[in-house]
């Protein structure tokens, strides 16, 4: 079973998260065993598994990839200024693959599922993709 969830971001950069809505859809595929795949459709944005319960990680994770990546000085910058965001779109990935058992997402107890966006605000569009 394949979903499309829209999201629309509402910074520049933000960590927004996915786990509910993953959730819900793995409960509608109603399998018992299988795999989740979570993917997003942009170069500019980016999937990660991680902290959920403390906010703060999100603040992190935004601020390490602003230290890696300073805006401004590289190639693709001269064709649409947003290079920075596209390599910390492509240093996460664009999906992330959780098994399901007895129908539900094996996360850890803090692990959340999340949207990074690199160059928002933006519509995105994520595919959500769970089969045995
Ligand atoms: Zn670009």
């Amino acid at each position: 079973m394949q979903e499309t969830l829209r999201v629309r971001t509402r910074r520049p950069q933000e960590v927004v998260d996915l786990t509910r809505e993953v959730a819900a859809a793995v409960s509608r595929a109603a399998i018992s065993e299988g795999i989740c795949t979570v993917f997003v459709r942009h170069a500019t944005a980016a999937i990660v598994i991680n902290e959920n319960a403390d906010p703060g990680f999100r603040l992190d994770l935004v601020a390490a990839l602003d230290k890696l990546f300073p805006e401004g000085v590289w190639e693709h910058d001269k064709v649409d200024d947003n290079g920075a965001a596209h390599l910390k779109a492509a240093m996460l990935g664009p999906s992330e693959a959780v098994p399901v058992r007895d129908g539900r997402l094996l996360l850890g107890t803090w692990q959340g599922i999340a949207l990074v966006e690199c160059d928002g605000p933006r519509e995105r569009e994520i595919v959500i993709d769970v089969r045995p």
